[in-house]
């Protein structure tokens, strides 16, 4: 078993280890430590890697993957797990939604990022290559940000390689959520930690769970679950993967905003909408409406944000197309 993944030294069989890690040679990025614990079975087997906080104020993966760190036994596992459970290190004490403040830029947007680039591209470049691609499955734990709800979902993406969509396939399968969404080789809203990841040869996959903030213990329980269930999918746990497979939405079609104002949301996440159902209203700031939003596709509202003031082309809620 290798001894290191890049930045990251791996403990002894049967061991666990915590610590942090920097990336040496770049000042910009070697300012910040990130947390990790990673752990290794008697028994030789994958290397699983967990990440978590990719959006700084996502705190049900966060928590969720601290979680199964301190939980997972190593000498029951066979092969290597690293847990990262903060990728969004320079967000997490400010606060950040969406965004990494080194930048201003949304961090699962630039993968696979550039050698000499902004922050951000810098760390998902680096955080590609040198820990990533070395991994064989990859867990991105996700939540609503501060000002969103969601119904618990999975997103993968499917690469073409049968071998590798198949596993992945299999991963998603195993979580236990009610919904998946299957991005096209093509996808829309590209750079994503676990596209590019898949691209690159790694199955990988992003889990929803929870938002708005908060800590809720179900919340977080959904996703020690889901990738408890992952781990026994893929043989580094024992026993049988409980979960039933989700239902893979058509398309994910996200709404935004025609202009600026107060959104007024009439939808709940998980609930069913019709094509032309209205979602709700913008009112300027004495009340007057002013753009009423409705469904371009018939489904399941996946994610709602709660937040009501709304920027001109600023985000409102998501549709998985059914
Ligand atoms: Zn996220």
């Amino acid at each position: 078993m290798p001894q290191a993944i890049g930045p990251i030294p791996l403990p002894r069989a049967g061991e666990r280890t915590t610590g942090t890690f920097t990336f040496a040679g770049d000042p910009g990025l070697a300012k910040y430590e990130w947390p990790y614990i990673a752990m290794a079975g008697h028994i030789a087997g994958p290397t699983v890697l967990i990440t978590a906080g990719i959006h700084a104020a996502e705190y049900t993966g966060i928590e969720a993957a601290i979680r199964l760190g301190r939980t997972i036994t190593p000498g029951a596992i066979r092969g290597t797990i690293l847990i990262i459970p903060l990728l969004n290190r320079p967000g997490f004490y400010e606060r950040s939604i969406y965004v990494n403040p080194e930048d201003g830029d949304n961090l699962n947007r630039l993968f696979p990022g550039k050698p000499d680039g902004t922050w951000g591209e810098r760390f998902a470049h680096r955080l590609l290559t040198e820990v990533i691609v070395k991994c064989d499955h990859a867990i991105d734990l996700h939540a609503g940000d501060l000002v969103e709800d969601l119904v618990p979902f999975v997103i993968y993406r499917e690469t073409g390689n049968g071998e590798l969509d198949e596993k992945i396939t299999r991963m998603a399968n195993a979580y236990g959520a009610e919904w998946a969404v299957r991005s096209a080789p093509t996808g829309e809203r590209p750079g994503q930690l676990f596209a590019v990841a898949a691209q690159s040869g790694v199955a990988a996959m992003l889990a929803e769970s929870g938002g708005r903030g908060l800590l809720i213990e179900e919340d977080i329980i959904r996703h020690v679950r889901g990738v408890t269930n992952i781990l026994k999918a893929i043989g580094v746990l024992s026993g049988d993967a409980a979960g039933a497979p989700p239902t893979v939405v058509k398309s994910f079609d996200w709404v935004r905003s025609p202009v600026q104002g107060m959104f007024h949301c009439s939808v709940r996440v998980g609930q069913k909408v019709s094509a032309r159902q209205t979602l709700g209203e913008i009112t300027d700031l004495v009340g007057e409406p002013i753009a009423a939003i409705t469904a371009s596709v018939g489904g399941v509202v996946l994610f709602t944000v709660t937040s009501p003031a709304i920027k001109k082309d600023g985000l409102l809620l998501a549709i998985g197309a059914l």
